[in-house]
């Protein structure tokens, strides 16, 4: 057949018409055919992800969700309880089918977290996305301003959200949102009041929208807004949001509180009370509000959760117990080199001994690793080596000339 009679056997374009024609046994397809067809099987690979993760989440329990979390983050019970729950609800809310007659609509069960750096906050956000198998975005609250200002617009948020689903909107639909140091966008009370609040309270007004349920206009590569810019519309309704922060000094107002409560006379339940811990967990979200967060945001963070601070006994398991423990971490790394790691317990006592000593927290036992191992690390691969066992004098030995100052401001 000569050159000009050949022809897409799915649309009929003529050769000359096409760009490429590919040629099968007794077939062919042009350019336009194939791309059609790719993106047809692209939709339908698609469909096929968000359905396999809605039933994951079909199966869940709000046990089943607690002892998930379980696995990868020790101790702190109540908001794991908590979670688990808010979760569990999220998940039947977006599956609920409507129901005209009723008119009942479940609200969302977005959740604010509060408790010092370092306790687990963000791991229980990464923890359950990782289980329900949805996009994460981690973003911080401190370098969000009002739009129009210098910082990042709140929208840059959904950004994050669109580019950890590879850009598939349904999937960014039903991901979370984890919004750390909501605290630092706390209302400053002593601010003149002709200058606008644009870090603090405007930030909070402009993230309301976001965080009740809107479509929004989102930037694809984030940035700043401006009016040739091509936007992908996003729904928000189905996005949890959970945000965290340390509210330092809470405690005082938490404890003020409860003195108030007693009309004059010394709450006989506090004079028992002694650390910070016991006080909050009598906090509610008009301690939140005293902090300065406005009462409309936190009407859209309807689930207030405390974390307490890691003790001893917790840092200890979080060295070993987890499912990627740190331990467990580096003797895999080592093992990829054919290298025996091993930890005496008094090593690993050490360690957790050192990390309280410079109140380093749960983070501070990495960096305390780290020094540990790093010559190790550096000097062992490609030796003749074959094991390397770490006890407590070793890592005196090792810790010894360090100055913490550098893992403290790690922390
Ligand atoms: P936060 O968000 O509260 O500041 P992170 O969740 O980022 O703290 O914790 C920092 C690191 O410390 C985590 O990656 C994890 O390795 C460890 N960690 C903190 N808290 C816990 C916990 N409760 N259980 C297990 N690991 C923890």
């Amino acid at each position: 057949m000569s050159e000009e009679r050949l022809s897409c056997s799915f649309c009929g374009l003529n050769k000359l018409q096409t760009k490429i024609l590919v040629a099968g046994q007794d077939a062919h397809i042009c350019d336009q055919c194939i791309e059609q067809a790719f993106s047809i099987l692209n939709h339908q690979n698609k469909s096929e992800e968000i359905s396999i993760s809605s039933e994951t989440s079909n199966n869940l329990t709000p046990k089943s969700i607690k002892s998930f979390l379980d696995d990868y983050v020790i101790g702190q019970d109540y908001s794991k309880k908590v979670i688990s729950v808010c979760v569990y609800n999220h998940y039947k809310r977006i599956s609920q089918k409507i129901d005209l007659n009723d008119n009942i609509e479940i609200e969302k069960s977005n959740v604010i977290m509060v408790g010092p750096t370092g306790t687990g906050k963000t791991l229980i956000a990464k923890t359950i996305a990782k289980m329900l198998d949805v996009p994460l975005a981690i973003v911080d609250a401190t370098v969000l301003t009002e739009a129009g200002y210098v910082g990042e617009d709140v929208e840059n948020i959904l950004t994050r959200l669109l580019q950890a689903s590879d850009y598939n909107i349904e999937k960014a639909e039903r991901g979370i949102i984890f919004i750390d140091e909501i605290d630092k966008i706390s209302r400053k009370n002593d601010n003149p009041s002709i200058t606008r609040d644009v870090s603090g309270e405007g930030v909070q007004q402009a993230l309301l929208k976001l965080m009740e349920g809107a479509v929004v206009n989102v930037p694809p590569k984030g940035g700043r807004k401006h009016p040739d810019q091509n936007f992908i519309k996003l729904n928000t309704s189905n996005i949890l949001f959970i945000a965290g922060g340390a509210f330092d000094g809470i405690e005082k107002i938490i404890s003020k509180r409860l003195n108030m409560n007693a009309v004059g006379f010394k709450n006989s339940k506090l004079k028992s009370v002694v650390n910070s811990d016991q006080i909050v967990k009598n906090i509610i979200p008009n301690d939140l509000k005293d902090f300065g967060l406005i009462p409309e945001i936190l009407g859209r963070l309807p689930i207030l959760t405390f974390m307490l601070d890691l003790d001893s006994k917790n840092l200890r398991k979080i060295l070993t117990q987890p499912k990627n423990a740190l331990v467990k971490q580096y003797v895999k790394l080592f093992e990829i080199d054919g290298i025996k790691l091993t930890f005496d317990d008094h090593a690993l006592d050490y360690i957790v001994k050192k990390a309280l000593d410079f109140k380093l927290g749960a983070r501070g036992l990495r960096s305390i690793c780290e020094s540990i191992l790093i010559d190790d690390m550096f000097h062992l691969p490609g030796t003749k080596t074959k094991s390397l066992h770490v006890d407590k004098s070793y890592i005196k030995n090792k810790l010894d000339g360090l100055n913490f100052s550098g893992l403290k401001e790690a922390s």
